[in-house]
């Protein structure tokens, strides 16, 4: 039997309120919205931890696959770091690309920003584990997935499972898409000005957002029976503190949406037994118990 198709979408620079207040019907049937946190605030630190397992999660859910210390949905395991056995998929090789070639996938990526260009040596740091990959560079979303659509057209004949990533650069500065009405050369996101802007990039990136969801809704649905890893892989900062853009670590740069779907199976957070009280709720309690005592 062929194993579930695989597909790992990061949505670049996308904040987690753009997607939280964004009208976007296929990615919200993926799986509950989940805030998590990124591994790095820039697109190739980001992308280079998350090719080795460390994917967006929440610190502290102590649930596997939405906290990957209790357990990774992509995880790498080797003689010096084997599973802990709640893991998605246990993996191995120098990247998780690697991996799910190894287990027999037809591994296809398709990028849109500059760090995976393969005509770099960075670029080719990101690209070069694909069996087949593709770039055509920002705010060609429809390209790239003509480009996906081909693989798996061509896998399926083969009978070859697919793994398959996409960088979307839609969500990215100046924040476009194909047939936006306003002036692509137009960023209200420029690192250092001075002019609030923030209102136009709150606007302007949630309306790609959606653009982007309805782009994806065929390659979405065609993975709802496999699994979905769809995520930021930084967000933006819009003047909070003083910052515009990303590629410095603020909570606005590192706080992205998660959503995910293991095997046909959507990841929300269980419910908590009623006994079963957190942490703060217990130490304010303490408080309160040892201040009657005075
Ligand atoms: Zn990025």
């Amino acid at each position: 039997m062929t194993p579930e198709p695989v597909l790992f979408i990061t949505l670049d620079s996308c904040r987690f309120d753009t997607f939280a207040s964004a009208h976007t019907p296929n990615l919200k049937a993926v799986a509950p919205l989940h805030k998590a946190q990124s591994p790095s605030c820039f697109t190739y630190g980001s992308h280079s931890a998350m090719f080795v397992g460390f994917t967006p999660g929440i610190p502290g859910a102590a649930e596997p696959l939405l906290d990957p210390k209790f357990g990774k949905l992509f995880k790498l395991t080797g003689p010096a770091f084997p599973g802990k056995g709640t893991e998605g998929y246990a993996l191995q090789g120098a990247n998780i690309v690697e991996g799910f070639a190894r287990l027999g996938y037809r591994t296809v990526g398709a990028a849109a920003m500059g760090w995976f260009d393969p005509e770099t040596a960075t670029g080719r740091h990101l690209s070069a584990p694909f069996d087949r990959f593709a770039f055509p560079g920002p705010y060609n979303l429809r390209e790239q997935l003509a480009f996906v659509e081909a693989e798996h057209a061509a896998a399926a004949r083969e009978g070859v499972p697919t793994f398959t990533f996409l960088n979307i650069g839609e969500t990215h500065v100046p924040y476009w898409f194909e047939g936006a009405p306003w002036d692509q050369n137009d960023n209200p996101c420029i690192p250092f000005q001075s002019v609030d802007r923030s209102a136009e990039c709150r606007t302007r990136q949630r309306a790609c957002l959606e653009y982007v969801d309805r782009m994806l809704a065929g390659l979405l649905h065609r993975h709802l029976g496999g699994t979905i890893l769809v995520c930021g892989d930084h967000g933006d900062c819009w003047g909070e503190d003083g910052i515009w853009e990303h590629g410095v670590m603020h909570e606005m740069t590192t706080t992205v949406p998660l959503v995910m779907r293991d095997k046909g199976r959507a990841i929300g957070r269980a419910q908590r037994p009623a006994s079963v009280v957190p942490f703060g709720a217990r130490l304010s309690s303490l408080r309160r118990e040892v201040a009657a005592l005075f």
